[in-house]
């Protein structure tokens, strides 16, 4: 079965289009710029050369029209009728409390998707929009969500209820949901199956270190604990979010530089991190460059990141007694071996010891970097958030 993976944000729109028997990507690609001038998709069959087109998308809906037109073109399709999409895997962020599992989506999800848009206000109604243009487009066609938050679902009370009166929990559903699950989830499950280990016996800290980063501890294949919050704004400091700080600071700069809720939002979201503690870019090549050259403040920040991640490996060595496997995965965890090696350096108490040479020569590809001496597994495993939900969709569809 082909099914069609569809990832929306407010403004853009990503999609695989990937052949079950095989796992094999037959096209993908990204459309920007939705609603805004300037629209446009890069198009990529496998095997064929890269299409730009350029047209207004007024709405999703149309965003969506000329994806599926790509992919059926003669020329540079994949496939030849729309009737060879035999399912739609979405990427949902928020399911809320109301969902643990990835899910077929009929009205009474939407329901509850729409009512979970409260807590991710930016990224919900695009969702929202994603499956309601796939809906009136391909009407017969099953649709899957799958969210960001269900894998975090299995963590425990202790770990999700903040230290607040916990009537905020009840009246507004405030605690730790956590995100990334989908990419957390396989590349733990993916760690399990190289080694030849069943997930059930084994204790996995997930490090997703990518422009939005979180740490994830894996017991037995289940989330028991991870750094993102209520929102995605916890935990590590990331490209341009600040992560944990102390909360008693907001109203203190709130008053200092007369900054409203809504700057100062702004500012923890989007001009923190890196960014903010470097002034220079949320881009972790940009700043290893500039800390090789001297740059003082972005190698404060380098420092920064790697300390707040090592904290959270040690409290989830803590919490599950022993760690068997650390995987480091997207954008930075796959790519920058020298922050690997600056967050495992200190971490030999803990028997995570890299070895040096393996660590510098894995690059994007699944690999072990660890010395191997019966400590810590230490891996790196390229995350595919695509193909586990197009597994997840898959797996629902079959079992209708
Ligand atoms: P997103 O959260 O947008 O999916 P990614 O997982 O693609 O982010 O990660 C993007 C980040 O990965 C970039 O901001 C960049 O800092 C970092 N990155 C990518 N390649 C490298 C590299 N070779 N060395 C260091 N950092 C890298």
């Amino acid at each position: 079965m082909n099914i069609l993976v569809i990832n929306c944000g407010s403004s853009s729109l990503k999609y695989q289009l990937i052949d079950m028997n095989g796992e094999e990507v037959l096209a993908k690609g990204l459309v920007e710029r939705i609603g805004i001038e300037g629209s446009r998709i890069k198009h990529d069959t496998t095997g064929k050369e890269r299409v730009i087109i350029e047209e207004p998308m007024k709405d999703h809906k149309r965003a969506l029209e000329l994806v599926l037109e790509a992919i059926v073109d003669e020329k540079y399709g994949a496939i030849k009728s729309m009737d060879e999409i035999g399912a739609v895997g979405h990427r949902v962020v928020h399911g809320g409390e109301d969902f643990s599992s990835s899910t077929i989506i009929d009205d009474e999800v939407m329901k509850a998707i729409e009512n979970n848009i409260e807590l991710a206000p930016l990224h919900n109604p695009a969702n929202i929009m994603g499956i309601e243009a796939c809906k009136e487009l391909m009407p017969e066609v099953p649709m899957v969500a799958v969210f960001d938050t269900a894998f975090h679902q299995t963590i425990p009370a202790d770990n999700y209820i903040y230290a607040l009166p916990y009537e905020l929990y009840e009246k507004y559903k405030i605690r730790r949901y956590g995100f990334h699950g989908t990419s957390h989830k396989y590349v733990s499950q993916r760690a399990a199956e190289i080694l030849g280990k069943d997930i059930r016996d084994l204790n996995i800290v997930t490090a997703h270190l990518g422009n939005g980063s979180s740490v994830t501890a894996v017991e037995g294949g289940k989330s028991v604990d991870t750094s993102m919050g209520f929102t995605p704004l916890e935990g590590l400091a990331m490209g341009t979010r600040s992560g944990d700080i102390d909360p008693a600071i907001i109203p203190l700069i709130m008053e200092k530089e007369g900054l409203s809720f809504e700057e100062v939002n702004q500012m923890l979201n989007k001009s923190s991190g890196v960014l903010g503690i470097s002034g220079i870019s949320s881009d972790f090549r940009d700043l290893e460059i500039a800390a090789d050259e001297g740059n003082q403040r972005a190698k404060l920040a380098l420092e920064v990141f790697a300390n707040r991640v090592k904290k959270y490996i040690a409290a989830y060595a803590a919490q599950m007694c022993r760690i068997d496997v650390l995987v480091f995965t997207a954008g930075i965890g796959e790519n920058s071996a020298s922050m690997r090696e600056l967050i495992c350096d200190g971490l030999e108490c803990l028997n995570i010891i890299i070895d040096k040479e393996l660590n510098e020569q894995a690059s994007g590809k699944e690999a072990i970097i660890s010395k191997n001496i019966g400590g810590v597994t230490i891996m790196v495993i390229p995350t595919n958030e695509e193909l586990m939900i197009a597994r997840d969709t898959l797996e629902l569809v079959q079992n209708r």
